[in-house]
């Protein structure tokens, strides 16, 4: 008795950790229950069960002003506006993530191998990255917005 349910935690400790990135900073580890808390349902679809928002969703999709891109789980900054660029895909899209900011995995979701990626410090999902993106990196970050907030630069 005691034997099974040890392996059945593993199990459901297992799906827990697939449902969303580990956090790399522990103090960012947190439960389901308080993630539920702090974000919207829509977000925390996006963010910690990897859903996709609908296309041309978010106002950031056209942000054009200067500024940095922020996680919206844990508002560590993601990306900078002058990596930002019009895909067409309507999704806000990046050639370039600020350095040590994302993680990437490969998921099967839809059978075809694509490439995840998330927010290093609470692991909150982000979007995919696909090699058709413009020079210099030829990466496109295809990013939901909703799992962003935008801060403009301060102008003095
Ligand atoms: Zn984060």
């Amino acid at each position: 008795m005691g034997l099974l349910t040890g392996i059945l935690g593993i199990f459901s400790k297992s799906s827990e950790v697939l449902a969303a990135s580990k956090a790399e900073d522990v103090s960012w580890s947190l439960s389901n229950a308080a993630w539920r808390k702090r974000l919207s349902p829509q977000a925390y679809k996006v963010l910690r069960e990897e859903g996709t928002e609908p296309p041309f969703s978010s106002l950031l999709n056209d942000e054009k002003r200067e500024g940095i891109f922020l996680c919206a789980g844990c508002e560590a900054p993601l990306f900078s506006s002058e990596k930002k660029f019009d895909s067409g895909t309507g999704w806000p899209s990046f050639w370039e993530s600020l350095p040590n900011a994302i993680s990437t995995k490969v998921d099967y979701k839809l059978i075809v191998p694509r490439t995840e990626y998330h927010c290093i410090r609470c692991g909150g999902h982000q979007g995919h990255v696909f090699n058709d993106g413009p020079r210099p990196t030829g990466k496109r970050y295809c990013n939901n917005g909703i799992a962003l907030t935008f801060q403009p630069k301060a102008t003095i």
